[in-house]
C-alpha cells in the first residue's frame, strides 16, 4: 500500500509513545509534574520485585542499546551484577555525538527524571551505589534542567542515602564532556572521567569487568536507560511485544534533511524506512538515505523498504546505529558531503593508532581529489586507495571510530554509485 499508511505522525501525550510520553507534556523542571504522569513508578516496582527480578526482567524483555551497538542489556547489566569486585559504577553515556543524532537531547531536556530513576534502577539491579552522566559539553540546556533535577530528588529522598527509604544509596554526578567525539567511545569516557586524556582503550577485557577506575561497570546510552522504566512499567512480555522479535519495544529516530517535518519519531521497531519518511514528508526528489550517521552507511532512495530494525538493516547490508535517518535529495552535492565526513573523522581521530591516526588523513586527500574531478584514470586509482586504507582502517583500528570511518564513503562507491 501506501507508504506510512496506517501510521499518524505521534503528537505530544499520543497513548502509543512511550519514550517521548512526558515531552511536552510534563514540567521539566517539577518532580510533582513528574510523579503526577507515571514518574517513580518503575522504581517502586524495582524495590518491591528486588534486583534478581529486575535483571530478569530486562533480560527477558529483549531490550538491547540504543547507543548505536543494539548489545542485550540484561546480558550487560548481570555480567556486571555478578562481579566479586567492589564498588561496581553505572555510567550513563551522554556523550551524544555521532552527526545527525538528536535523540538523547531530547529526553534529557523534556524528561530529566526518568533518566535519574531509570539509572537509580540501573545501580539498584546491577549493585552500584554511584552513577555518572557523562554530559555532551554541548549540552547546555540539559546541563541546566539535569543539574537541577537532580537536587530536586536529593532534597525529595529519590537519590541520596535512603532512596525512597528503601535503605539502597545511590548518588549521581554530572561530568561534561569538551567536545570531543572520541569521548563517546566508552572507554574513552572513562579515561576522561579519570582526568585523564580522552583515548579508547582495548577490548577486552570489557567494562562488565574493568570499567570506570579499572571497577565492574555498566555503561547505557540515555535511551536505553529510559526504555527500563517502560520494561517494568509493562512488563518484560509486554515490552518484548512490541517491535520484532529481534529487536524489541519502541525506538526513537532522529530524521533530518531532506524532509519537511525534521524532528525526533518514536515507532515500533519494523516500521519501514519509507514508512518513516512518508511521516517526516521528502522534499524533492529522494536520492539517498544515510542510516546510522556519519559511521553507518547510505542507501539508495528507492530502497525504502528496508524495516527499520536492527536485523532488517544487517540483511540488508547496512546498520541502524544509533537511529540517524538523514535523508538527501538529488539537489545535495554527494562528494562535498562525503569530504566533509572524511574531515570530521580526521578531526575527530584521537591519534592513538595509526591506521586510523594515518588513515582519516589519506581518506580525506583522496576525497578532496576526487571533489574536484570525478571520473577519468585517477579517479580510478583513488577510489582503490581509499578501498585500501578504508580495509586497513576497518581492520587494525582499535576502536570503533576508526573501524566504521570507510563505511559511509564505502556505502556511496558501491551503493550510489558515487563518482562513477
Ligand atoms: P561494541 O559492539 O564494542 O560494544 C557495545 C556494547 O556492548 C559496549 O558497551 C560493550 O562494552 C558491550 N559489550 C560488547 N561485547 C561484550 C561482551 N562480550 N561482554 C560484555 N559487554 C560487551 O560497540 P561500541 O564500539 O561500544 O559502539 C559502537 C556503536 O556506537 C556503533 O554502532 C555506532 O553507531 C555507535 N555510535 C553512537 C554514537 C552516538 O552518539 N550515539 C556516536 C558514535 C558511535
Ligand atoms: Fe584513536 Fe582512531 Fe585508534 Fe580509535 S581508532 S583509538 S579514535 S586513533
Amino acid at each position: 500500500g501506501e507508504p506510512g499508511a496506517g501510521l499518524a505522525v505521534p503528537q505530544a501525550g499520543d497513548p502509543s509513545l512511550k519514550l517521548l510520553s512526558r515531552i511536552g507534556v510534563v514540567d521539566p523542571e517539577s518532580l510533582d509534574d513528574y510523579r503526577a504522569h507515571g514518574g517513580y513508578r518503575a522504581l517502586r516496582r524495582a524495590f518491591a520485585i528486588g534486583p534478581a527480578a529486575v535483571l530478569r526482567e530486562v533480560t527477558d524483555s529483549g531490550l538491547v542499546g540504543r547507543g548505536g551497538a543494539a548489545f542485550p542489556t540484561g546480558r550487560k547489566w548481570q555480567a556486571t551484577a555478578a562481579q566479586p569486585d567492589q564498588p561496581h559504577y553505572v555510567v550513563c553515556n551522554a556523550d551524544e555525538s555521532e552527526p545527525g543524532t538528536f535523540k538523547d537531547r531530547v529526553l534529557m531536556e523534556g524528561d530529566p527524571y526518568a533518566l535519574i530513576e531509570a539509572m537509580t534502577i540501573a545501580g539498584y539491579a546491577t549493585g552500584a551505589h554511584h552513577g555518572y552522566l557523562y554530559l555532551r559539553g554541548e549540552y547546555p540546556r540539559a546541563l541546566r534542567v539535569l543539574t537541577g533535577a537532580i537536587q530536586q530528588a536529593r532534597a525529595r529522598g529519590l537519590l541520596g542515602p535512603d532512596v525512597l527509604g528503601q535503605g539502597y544509596a545511590f548518588d549521581i554526578e554530572i561530568r561534561r564532556g569538551a567536545g570531543a567525539y572520541i569521548c563517546g567511545e566508552e572507554t574513552a569516557l572513562f579515561n576522561s572521567l579519570e582526568g585523564n586524556r580522552g583515548e579508547p582503550r582495548s577490548k577486552p577485557p570489557f567494562p562488565v569487568e574493568k570499567g570506570l577506575f579499572g571497577k565492574p561497570t555498566a555503561a547505557n546510552n540515555v535511551e536505553t536507560l529510559v526504555n527500563v522504566l517502560t520494561v517494568l512499567e509493562l512488563g518484560a512480555e509486554a515490552y518484548a511485544a512490541i517491535g520484532t522479535g529481534k529487536s524489541t519495544g519502541p525506538k526513537l529516530f532522529c530524521v533530518s534533511g531532506s524532509v519537511e517535518r525534521p524532528g525526533i519519531y518514536e515507532l515500533p521497531f519494523g516500521a519501514t524506512l519509507g514508512e518513516l519518511l512518508s511521516l517526516a514528508g521528502v522534499t524533492g526528489d529522494l536520492r539517498a538515505v544515510l542510516l546510522g550517521g556519519a559511521a553507518g552507511g547510505f542507501v539508495r532512495g528507492d530502497e525504502l523498504d528496508i524495516p527499520l530494525t536492527f536485523e532488517g538493516t544487517r540483511e540488508a547490508g547496512t546498520t541502524l546505529g544509533s537511529g540517524v535517518v538523514l535523508a538527501l535529495d538529488s539537489s545535495v552535492p554527494l562528494p562535498r558531503i562525503l569530504l566533509r565526513i572524511a574531515e570530521f573523522f580526521r578531526d575527530e581521530s584521537c591519534g592513538q593508532c595509526v591506521p586510523c591516526r594515518i588513515g582519516t588523513v589519506r581518506q580525506e586527500e583522496a576525497l578532496g581529489r576526487l571533489a574536484e574531478r570525478a571520473g577519468g584514470p585517477e579517479a580510478a586509482t583513488d577510489i582503490a586507495l581509499l578501498r585500501e586504507v578504508g580495509e586497513a582502517m576497518r581492520d587494525a583500528s582499535i576502536c570503533g571510530l576508526g573501524q566504521t570511518a570507510w563505511n559511509a564513503v564505502e556505502s556511496a562507491i558501491d551503493r550510489l554509485g558515487a563518482y562513477a
